[in-house]
């Protein structure tokens, strides 16, 4: 043994111990471990220590490929151990070693056949500073934390650290199961400060923790991932094994979900075309196979409902005589005399073609079959409150079949017509359709009202979905967007109803055929209020068989008529009468009095102050005045026309709300008075200083149309001449610029406006006579009628 004396002079002590030099790996003081040898020298350095003191020297190899090492391949520092058990089978040697002290190697001899080291023991430093101490705990935790993220550690190594060692041999025992390199080992080895070792150990073992972590976390995500595969394949398997089982039971499943069934047996009860029946049963299969969570079985059933709902084969028998038709037409309506002539005779000929249908049906001919409702789709054209809807309901009533009514007011969608597609949320199908469900026959009297309202816009042509509906080529395989499948609208009766015709798409109104409600008369309006209105209204109060007479008096009824409403139909007059029963009704209920019998001057007391007094009572004769007719949405109309003349040059000026026509009349009204100037008695230009202002009182109605051009043009001539216009002659007619007077339309709506109005006379251009025909007996004794051709004639009649 050697003593010499290191850098701080304190003695050292030298010791030959035998060598073992270590290829991968590092032994650690205060550590544990069983090595197997092979090498020849390593081997026998083994088994000498063993025999002798059994200490030991591990030395760690620079470089592990190098198998015969020496000083310069080694470490200079490495650890004392002590050999707790040796063990040699198969020329290997395995030893149980136990690191005692890390030593500094001073000198290697090759003492064959072993190395030998000369080692000088590096002292332990004892004292355990607060630092250390915090130092060591924390690096406990983070050891527990590598653990728990699983790091493999030995069970019985893991308790021992936990039940708490000192720094030293806590560095010493992390250092040696860290997961790094050997050089990195060798250099914690080296690390003599034991605060310092702490800190490195610490170090990697935070590396190696993180590394851990991100470790976990793939492995969870590729368990999870893994599980979701796992899950998918497990489930997929139980479906497939599931839906092999309801193959099996077949039917039988069917029957066990009750909507399932109840579908079914609608599907079968529904007497759909065999197409339609395919694609019901196609969607049933659908809906089948859904979850009962699936948001969309929800659409599916309700579009099964609508399919199964509507009435595919179901029709009204249809064998009403056509007497009685004709009888019931006369028990429903009062006077329309050449209306219902021309019902009577649409349905004749739709009953001809029924049966020239079945015929062809037994023959098979197919030109037999077509167009079975009827030659066109009737259309009604007249004011409100003409009769328009309830002749279309005595149609049905007489034809004994249901009765549809919708509305296309303010439709500008073609989608409110045809459907939306199913694939809109809450898509529903188009009117037509939604009609034929709610008659629950596919032959019903089906009534569109208001066609001349239908509007255009981005939203597609409503009118173009119409067409296809009504047009007896087409409609027998009408195709709704949300039905998917063609409905057959063929048996249905169609007819619709509007207050004029200008604003129809002419392609549409080509299939139409026109029946005019031309308003009634006074005397019309008084018979259907006292055979059918009255009645009605008695019995709509509950004032009918309680015991009640109630009775209103003619004079009473005329004066309703004339002052309490100005219309063409009789809507004002049927909501008067109702006002009145409304009244007596509360005084009934209420216990007070009330008369029996209804006079004029009761009025008062129901309907308040008469609106409307004679529209001629307050005029005069007067310059610059004319009566016109037109006819405008709310039927035939008086028009008085103003035109007032001051100092100016020449300009026209035109008010009160007319179309364009009418501007185009007014114009050519002065220009027809400018070219007759000495006819007229004018000075030759009496225009050029004056400007001429034509006006149309009560502007609130649009007026157009080019028949009150005799009237405008008598007012400027009689405004430019000073010749008074007598206030009861009324005219029409359109004018050309040399003054003739040319047909116009609408003759007998205007002739009962006239007449409403109390005009005496009427002028009208010649060619219109022939449509005096159509104008009411009464009407004709009351007025004196004069038949022109040219406005001299009108103005010489007109004018004082
Ligand atoms: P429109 O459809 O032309 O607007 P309606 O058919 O609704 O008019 O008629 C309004 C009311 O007048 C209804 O109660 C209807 O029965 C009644 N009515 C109209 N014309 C007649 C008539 N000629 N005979 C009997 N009642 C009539």
């Amino acid at each position: 043994m050697t003593i010499l004396l290191n850098r701080n002079n304190k003695k050292t002590t030298l010791k030959a111990v035998p060598l073992v030099a270590i290829r991968d790996g590092v032994v650690f003081p205060h550590t544990e471990a069983v090595l197997t040898f092979g090498r020849p020298k390593s081997t026998a350095a083994v088994k000498s220590a063993f025999r002798s003191d059994r200490l030991i020297c591990f030395v760690t190899q620079k470089d592990p490929k190098i198998s015969d090492p020496f000083k310069q391949d080694l470490y200079s520092v490495g650890t004392l151990a002590s050999l707790e058990r040796v063990l040699e089978t198969n020329g290997e040697v395995h030893a149980m070693v136990k690191g005692i002290k890390r030593v500094h190697i001073h000198e290697i001899q090759n003492r064959e056949p072993f190395l030998v080291a000369q080692v000088i023991e590096i002292p332990e430093q004892a004292e355990e500073t607060d630092e250390i101490k915090a130092l060591s705990k924390h690096l406990t935790n983070r050891f527990k934390k590598a653990v728990n993220n699983g790091k493999s550690i030995d069970f019985l190594i893991f308790m021992r650290l936990m039940s708490g060692v000192s720094p030293q041999e806590l560095a010493d025992q992390i250092a040696y199961v860290l997961d790094v390199s050997t050089d990195r080992k060798q250099e914690l080895l080296e690390i003599i400060d034991v605060k310092k070792r702490l800190e490195a150990v610490t170090k990697q073992l935070n590396h190696e923790v993180k590394i851990l972590e991100i470790e976990k976390s793939i492995d969870s995500k590729t368990k999870e991932k893994f599980d979701k595969t796992m899950r998918e394949a497990v489930l997929r398997e139980r479906k497939k094994t599931i839906e092999q089982e309801l193959t099996k039971l077949g039917k039988e499943e069917e029957e066990e979900d009750p909507e399932i069934k109840e579908f079914a047996k609608k599907i079968n009860q529904a007497k759909m075309p065999p197409k339609v029946k395919e694609r019901a049963k196609k969607e049933l299969k659908r809906l089948q196979k859904m979850s009962p969570h699936n948001p969309e079985r929800s659409y599916i059933s309700t579009y099964l409902e609508w399919l199964t709902d509507l009435p595919w084969s179901v029709s009204t028998p249809n064998n009403t005589p056509l007497p009685q038709a004709a009888k019931i037409l006369d028990e429903d309506h009062h006077g329309l005399q050449k209306i219902k002539e021309r019902i009577v005779e649409y349905l004749a000929v739709m009953k001809l073609k029924q049966k020239q249908a079945k015929i062809g049906k037994k023959k098979k001919n197919i030109a037999y079959q077509k167009n079975i409702t009827g030659p066109t789709i009737l259309c009604f054209v007249g004011a409100p409150g003409v009769g328009k809807t309830s002749i279309g309901k005595s149609i049905a009533r007489s034809l004994g079949r249901k009765f549809i009514r919708i509305s296309l007011g303010g439709i500008r969608d073609e989608a409110e017509i045809r459907g939306h597609r199913r694939t809109y949320v809450g898509a529903l199908p188009g009117r037509i359709i939604q009609g034929i469900k709610n008659a629950d026959t596919n032959n019903p009297v089906f009534m569109l009202d208001e066609i001349d309202k239908v509007g255009t816009d981005f939203r597609g042509d409503p009118s173009a979905a119409l067409l296809e509906a009504l047009d007896p080529e087409q409609n027998s395989e009408f195709s709704d967007h949300y039905l998917e499948v063609p409905f057959d609208l063929s048996k249905v009766m169609f007819i619709t109803t509007c207050n004029i015709l200008d604003t129809i798409p002419p392609a549409l109104r080509d299939r139409l055929e026109i029946i005019r409600f031309a308003g009634y008369t006074e005397e019309e309006k008084y018979y259907i209020a006292k055979k059918f209105l009255w009645k009605k209204q008695l019995l709509a109060h509950g004032l009918l068989g309680n015991g009640v007479k109630l009775q209103l008096s003619d004079k009473a009824l005329y004066e309703i008529i004339r002052r309490y409403t100005r219309e063409a139909g009789v809507r004002e007059l049927e909501r008067n009468l109702a006002q009145i029963c409304r009244k007596i009704a509360t005084k009934i209920a209420s216990g007070n009095r009330y008369s029996q019998k209804l006079k004029k001057k009761d009025l008062h007391g129901f309907l308040g102050p008469a609106k409307f007094t004679s529209l001629l009572a307050e005029k005069k004769d007067e310059i610059g005045m004319a009566t016109g007719l037109a006819w405008t949405q709310s039927g035939g109309e008086v028009l008085f026309i103003e035109v007032a003349l001051m100092p100016g040059k020449g300009h026209l000026t035109l008010t009160g709300q007319l179309g364009d026509i009418m501007k185009e009349s007014c114009k050519a009204a002065l220009s027809y008075a400018r070219t007759r100037w000495q006819e007229l008695n004018l000075p030759k230009n009496f225009y050029q200083s004056t400007d001429v202002h034509v006006h149309v009182p009560e502007g609130a109605v649009p007026k157009d149309g080019p028949s009150a051009g005799c009237a405008i043009a008598t007012a400027i001539v009689s405004a430019f001449t000073k010749r008074k216009t007598r206030k009861d002659v009324g005219m029409t007619g359109e004018i050309t610029l040399r003054g003739r007077v040319l047909e116009i339309g609408g003759v007998k709506e205007k002739i009962i406006a006239a007449h409403r109005a109390g005009l005496k006379i009427i002028i009208l251009p010649k060619d219109n006579k022939k449509d005096m025909e159509e104008v009411p007996k009464k009407v004709q004794k009351d007025i004196k009628f004069y038949f022109v051709s040219h406005m001299d004639e009108v103005l010489n009649l007109a004018l004082r």
